[in-house]
């Protein structure tokens, strides 16, 4: 294994340990347990264990290990722990490292369950929570106290696309000796330095462009060897977010495809946005990619230029014209997921975002004619045609 080698190679062989038969592709290992030579063996592995040697599925199991060492060679982390959901990344990576007395400190625009992590479950256990707007950096150094032990955010926001500057904010909570947590999804491990400009801890849910094709959970907490090992690994081994090994396999084989995959979907989103945007029937197009971002300088430094899979599209004739568009698509599906092959639209007002009251929607931009738009693997002009068919039908909405 080299460390020098470029994301796309590491994606297809990071982390590839083979067993006596010598197989091509990564094997599954679905046991729970391992078998010990003798007592004195199981003793000695229970004092420390090495490298390739295992005690319990939970703690960790080969295939599981090799996902691990893949996607931290891609990221450039030192080390990473494997979770059965986004969700257990997110909230093992905060429980992991909080105490009651702590202060932390997140943007606001975030995920539900995120935000329910954050407003609901870290509240009862007694840290506290300040949230800012990410995109505002005085916000963030006025948020920050001597006692802040983390921060949180989402470096590209869900569902109204805003980019979060990363160095910038990083550079702030250091100041006051915080950990600074990313969820990193809709930015993409292809596209993701986030280690590289300031993180220390950096999130993804697998279950989005590392499967891609919508079969497996998953998640994953990546950082310094001693944050993992030290912090995250006591904390979820023994309250049981592990990933499942065969769910750690499919995301194994969807990370030697993720970069075709995921750029693909860029290009296509890129000309799907411009193509959309200015149509009689949207308010707004919200695209990070698109040269009108109120970030687009950001997203040029942040991530190359990339504004990732995902566009908003915002209705004029709000929650009616938003449901005429949904129910007028052919191709996309109506469904909740992004990062998939197959495209994919939600309206956020009334699913994703339900929970939230209608002045917390309105506070994040998720208006009742918001769309959000994960762009899939079919062909662009399908998809333009199809959407423009299905804009014309929220046209009639308006009227
Ligand atoms: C989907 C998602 C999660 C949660 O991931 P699951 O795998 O569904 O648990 C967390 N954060 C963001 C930004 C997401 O999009």
């Amino acid at each position: 294994m080299s460390k020098d080698w470029n994301k796309r190679t590491q994606a297809v062989h990071g982390g590839t340990r083979r067993s006596q038969w010598g197989e091509v592709s990564e094997a599954i290992f679905l046991t729970q347990g391992f078998v010990y030579d003798d007592a004195e063996q199981a003793e000695a592995r229970f004092i420390e264990s090495g490298p390739d040697e295992f005690i319990y599925a939970r703690y960790g199991n080969p295939t599981v290990r090799m996902f691990e060492e893949r996607i931290a060679a891609l990221e450039g982390a030192e080390d990473a722990f494997a979770t059965a959901s986004g969700m257990a990344a997110v909230s093992g990576a905060l429980t992991a490292m909080l105490k009651a007395g702590d202060h932390v400190v997140s943007a606001r625009a975030l995920f539900g369950s995120c935000l329910y992590i954050l407003e609901n479950v870290l509240s009862r256990f007694g840290v506290e929570v300040t949230f800012v707007d990410g995109t505002d950096l005085d916000q963030w150094r006025a948020a920050m106290r001597p006692d802040t032990r983390a921060v949180f955010f989402e470096s590209m926001s869900n569902p109204t696309l805003e980019v979060i500057d990363i160095e910038a904010v990083s550079a702030i909570a250091h100041e006051v000796g915080a950990t600074v947590i990313v969820d990193n999804v809709f930015s993409t491990p292809v596209y993701s330095r986030a280690i590289e400009q300031g993180a220390d801890v950096v999130v993804y849910s697998a279950t989005k462009h590392i499967d891609g094709q919508g079969r497996a959970l998953g998640g994953i907490i990546l950082g310094t060897r001693d944050f993992i090992r030290k912090t995250v690994e006591p904390y979820m081994k023994h309250t049981g977010g592990a990933l499942s090994p065969f769910n750690a396999w499919i995301l194994l084989k969807g990370l030697e495809t993720m970069a075709l995959r995921v750029n693909a979907q860029t290009d296509s989103a890129g000309r799907i946005a411009a193509a959309l945007e200015g149509h009689p029937a949207l308010a707004r197009t919200l695209y990070p990619g698109l040269d009108g971002h109120p970030q687009a300088a950001l997203v040029q430094r942040q991530l190359g230029g990339r504004g990732g899979t995902v566009l908003s599209l915002d209705f004029a004739g709000g929650k009616d014209a938003a449901f005429a568009f949904l129910n007028a698509m052919s191709i996309p599906v109506i469904s909740n997921n992004l990062g998939d092959a197959k495209s994919i639209a939600t309206h956020p007002a009334t699913t994703t975002h339900q929970r939230l009251s209608e002045d917390q929607r309105s506070e994040l931009g998720i208006t009742p004619g918001l769309v959000r738009f994960s762009v899939g693997l079919e062909d662009t002009d399908d998809l333009i045609a199809d959407l423009r068919n299905a804009l014309d039908a929220a046209m009639a909405q308006n009227i």
